[in-house]
């Protein structure tokens, strides 16, 4: 599935339908796409969504971001939120965190990975890409979210996900 958003409002609309089909399990979400594309943008309105009330902001310099406070809406369960961004993760730090990403995309929380191309090999089998981009030519707010699930239980989350959209008009 492939939704264009003209502005910040789409991507708002799309994050909030993300929130409110996030299956019961959790997610572990890995998010592909230059800098300034839309990847913190979306997490940052994902967890507001879920009642985060912390600011969500790019882990860049420390990896790592936990959230407390986030309620999944399936279940009203409370979910731990992890945030990584592996834009300046070395070879000898991938080995470090490559257990703490297989901890991280067990069942109840939700993981999302910025720049999840340079753990390529330590991600789960089971999760949902992101892939995020913008076209060059147009010096807009235009940015594409192009969602990829791999493993039975993302396609259906993305199933569910598309019908939303298709309600909503970003479709
Ligand atoms: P990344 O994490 O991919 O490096 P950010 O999310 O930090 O990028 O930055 C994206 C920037 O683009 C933000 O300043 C955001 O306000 C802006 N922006 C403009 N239009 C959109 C849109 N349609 N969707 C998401 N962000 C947008
Ligand atoms: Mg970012």
């Amino acid at each position: 599935m492939k939704i264009k958003t003209n502005n910040i409002t789409d991507t708002e609309k799309l994050a909030k339908i993300f929130a409110k089909n996030l299956p019961e399990t959790g997610a572990f979400v890995s998010l592909f796409g230059d800098i300034g594309a839309g990847k913190t943008a979306f997490v940052r309105i994902v967890l507001n969504n879920l009642g985060v009330k912390e600011k969500v902001t790019s882990p860049s310099f420390v990896i790592l971001n936990e959230y407390k406070g986030a309620v999944n809406p399936s279940n009203g369960d409370n979910m731990p939120v992890y945030h990584f961004d592996l834009y300046r993760l070395e070879n000898e730090g991938l080995e470090t965190i490559k257990e703490e990403l297989r901890e991280y995309s067990k069942a109840g929380v939700l993981t999302f990975v910025e720049w999840a191309d340079f753990g390529s090999g330590e991600l789960p089998y089971n999760r949902l890409n992101i892939k995020v981009h913008y076209d060059e030519a147009e010096f807009n707010d235009t940015r594409y979210y192009e969602f990829i699930p791999v493993g039975a239980e993302y396609e259906d989350f993305t199933a569910q996900m598309q019908a939303a959209a298709e309600k909503e008009g970003l479709l």
